[in-house]
């Protein structure tokens, strides 16, 4: 098995005409069309993301076009890493709260603004401060790992940030004999676990919707429908502990094709390999950069349902909208800010 780390983003081109459903089923091209409308909006929002001398921030989730009229796609490190280093005024970001919230922590003199204040993350909120402060009580000494998709209050009461790219070497970085919280995904906690080895690792038993719905036997049954492909698989994804243990036990050789990776991970596995096919357990909106990336390759998502609403609330007309209107603006009281700056200062320099 293997892993990946990397973080990068991706600049990107808009790009018209397109189909969504390719004949085996796989979202493989930009799921839109560019009409005359369409046209219009691409053409104001670049217009005025000049004027405004503004950045816009899109995650791999997001729907085709807006990751096509974006600066810049990538995962939540790989965007943080561009909020932290743009000399643009103000961020758009298209993405969910905690994103937006994160680049607010790491750019306080920017206007950072989200076009769709509803655009949240049910990971994020399977823990809230209260929560935490009793955790964090009952185990004093310990260590406060938090996945990146946390709200600002629980990063400024952690210790360290992780994405799913980095997870494994900050733990690997704590020493042995110090108790870790990790938070708040309980599957990507449980591989870290598994991958360490680490014993005195407490795990929050949060979970995101879209990833916790994949059962292993949805493996089975996509990677014997093309079994030339090789399996990305996300970390989040709740299938994926029980079923590395199935493979370990009745199916060891199938491994070298089960690669786990981040989003971005999964951009560079998809490059690098060999493999004309790929079966990939993700949100489905990666399997656009992915053939984007990758032209002659063929990406099947594991299930076409594995789509977060909250990642496309962000649309086009609100992304126009939030240029016209200059909202909404996304802010962390300096208190917050300046605690949970250096939890995420370390996930980015440990990398
Ligand atoms: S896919 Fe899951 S973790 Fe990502 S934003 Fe949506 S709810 Fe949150």
């Amino acid at each position: 098995m293997n892993t990946s780390t990397s973080a990068s983003t991706s600049k990107t081109e808009p790009k018209a005409d397109s189909k969504s459903e390719s004949k085996t089923g796989s979202v493989t091209e930009a799921a839109y069309k560019i009409d005359s409308h369409t046209q219009k909006l691409v053409d104001e929002i670049k217009q005025l993301s000049k004027k405004r001398n503004a950045v816009i921030l899109a995650h791999n989730y997001q729907i085709p076009i807006i990751q096509d009229i974006a600066d810049f796609v990538g995962d939540s490190l790989g965007l943080s890493q561009q909020a932290a280093k743009t000399s643009a005024e103000t961020i758009v970001f298209c993405g969910v709260h905690f994103m937006a919230e994160t680049a607010a922590i790491l750019c306080p003199t920017k206007r950072v603004l989200i076009p769709d204040l509803e655009a949240g993350c049910s990971l994020a909120e399977s823990i809230d401060l209260a929560g935490l402060v009793a955790w964090k009580a009952e185990h004093p000494n310990a260590v406060v790992v938090s996945y990146v998709n946390t709200t600002a209050e629980i990063k400024a009461l952690s210790d360290y940030c992780c994405t799913s790219g980095n997870a494994l070497k900050i733990v690997q970085s704590i020493p042995e004999d110090k108790e870790i919280l990790f938070l708040p995904d309980q599957f990507l906690g449980s591989w870290v676990q598994k991958m360490t080895g680490r014993k005195n690792m407490h795990i929050w038993m949060g979970e995101c919707h879209v990833h916790a719905a994949v059962h292993p036997s949805k493996i089975d049954e996509k990677m014997k429908e093309h079994p030339d492909a090789e399996l990305l698989i996300h970390p989040e994804c709740g299938c994926l502990t029980p079923y590395l243990d199935r493979v370990a036990r009745n199916a060891p050789d199938s491994k070298d094709v089960l690669k786990v990776a981040s989003t971005e991970g999964m951009l560079k596995l998809a490059t690098t390999s060999s493999a004309k096919k790929f079966v990939v357990a993700t949100e489905v909106g990666i399997l656009h950069r992915l053939k984007k990336e990758n032209p002659e390759k063929e990406f099947l998502p594991i299930s076409s349902e594995m789509s977060c609403q909250f990642m496309k609330m962000i649309t086009l007309e609100k992304l126009h909208r939030s240029l016209v209107e200059d909202v909404f603006h996304v802010t962390v009281p300096e208190e917050t800010a300046s605690k949970a700056r250096l939890a995420i200062e370390r996930m980015i320099s440990i990398f």
